[in-house]
């Protein structure tokens, strides 16, 4: 048996790749600080099928302030999610939270790692690109990112690089591309558009709806972060993308057809810090990992769907 801790366990992602390393027999020690991002009760709810699992503890604490050689303690590795995510808050006095969660967290969870010899797979982001100079990007592409939240994201990138060199950190960095599925976060799209069509309320569209996302199913990348603890070489970062870059409007589409329900669209002024264009070369983690994403957009909506359709009444009470 292998002991993980999984910081963010309490999150969208988080909490499915903590069911999946229970799932496979292991230990999880999972931080959260349950922040006021979205609803707590969204995330008690994330964590209902594994806060009494054989297995599992809880920490209720903030990465940026607990001390964390304690925690890493007796744990084979660390899944690093935790974070202060979405483009649109991270402008203005927001910032500081993205500073405080993203950089100074993982300042931290860096450092206590590789003082204990514990490999780190962490979260990054596909908003690291910006609107990328080829697509489909690769990781070798110089990132340019259009946001704060970007930035805060590319930093943590540069910040591995340094604990590699300066302090011997085995860490593995994944870039994440839209990542969708039963559980997605409130200020998502596709859970705003799907909550949307089953009340029967307007959806703000912001921009067009002709930007591209390379949408990637949650399943997926559980997939690609476990092999990455397994087999990621050393100092590396992988794009985990889907495979079948997809406007947004398209998705729109997809979601009216499994719902049975035509969209009722408030167009809005585009987001400030979003790109245009999304889309992963994932040749290296095809080649490296052997991963390679298996949901289509259309199963994974249906997922999401019926989890959305299981879920109403309390996304309603939580505000989803
Ligand atoms: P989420 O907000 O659902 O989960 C993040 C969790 O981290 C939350 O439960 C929050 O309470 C916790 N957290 C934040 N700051 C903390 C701190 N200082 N101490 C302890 N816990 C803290 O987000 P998610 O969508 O599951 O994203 C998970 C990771 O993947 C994040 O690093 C995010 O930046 C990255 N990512 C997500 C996507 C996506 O499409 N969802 C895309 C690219 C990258």
């Amino acid at each position: 048996m292998t002991r993980y801790a999984v910081t963010g366990c309490a999150g969208f992602i988080g909490s499915h790749l903590t069911e999946a390393l229970l799932d496979r027999g292991h230990e999880v020690v999972g931080v959260d600080s349950f922040t006021a991002y979205y609803a707590r009760e969204r995330k008690e709810s994330n964590l209902s099928s594994i806060r009494d699992a054989a297995g599992f503890t809880l920490i209720e604490d903030d990465l940026s302030t607990r001390p964390l050689m304690p925690l890493l303690s007796g744990v084979d590795g660390v899944f690093h999610l935790a974070a202060q995510a979405g483009v649109r808050d991270s402008w203005g006095d927001g910032f500081v939270a993205y500073v405080r969660d993203n950089l100074h967290a993982t300042q931290r969870v860096f450092q206590a790692a590789a003082e204990s010899g514990v490999r780190v797979v962490f979260a990054s982001s596909s908003s690291v690109y910006g609107d990328a100079e080829s697509y489909p990007t690769h990781e070798d592409v110089r990132p340019l990112p259009l946001s704060p939240y970007g930035v805060t994201k590319l930093a943590c990138e540069h910040l591995a690089q340094s604990y590699v060199a300066g302090m011997g950190l085995d860490v593995v960095g994944m870039r994440y591309f839209s990542v969708y599925g039963p559980r997605q976060r409130p200020d998502m799209a596709f859970q705003r558009v799907i909550a949307a069509l089953l009340d029967g309320r307007p959806f703000p569209l912001l921009g067009t709806g002709r930007q591209v996302r390379d949408f990637t199913y949650v399943g997926d990348v559980v997939a690609a972060t476990l092999s990455a603890m397994e087999l990621g070489r050393p100092g590396r970062i992988y794009n985990v993308g889907g495979g079948s870059p997809t406007s947004l409007l398209d998705a729109i589409h997809i979601c009216e057809r499994i719902t049975g329900r035509q969209a009722i669209l408030d167009r809005r002024p585009v987001a400030r810090g979003d790109a245009r264009r999304t889309s992963a070369d994932v040749s290296r983690i095809a080649s490296e990992l052997a991963w390679r994403p298996r949901t289509t957009l259309a199963e994974g909506l249906a997922v999401q769907v019926d989890w959305a359709l299981r879920h109403a009444d309390q996304l309603a009470a939580s505000g989803a």
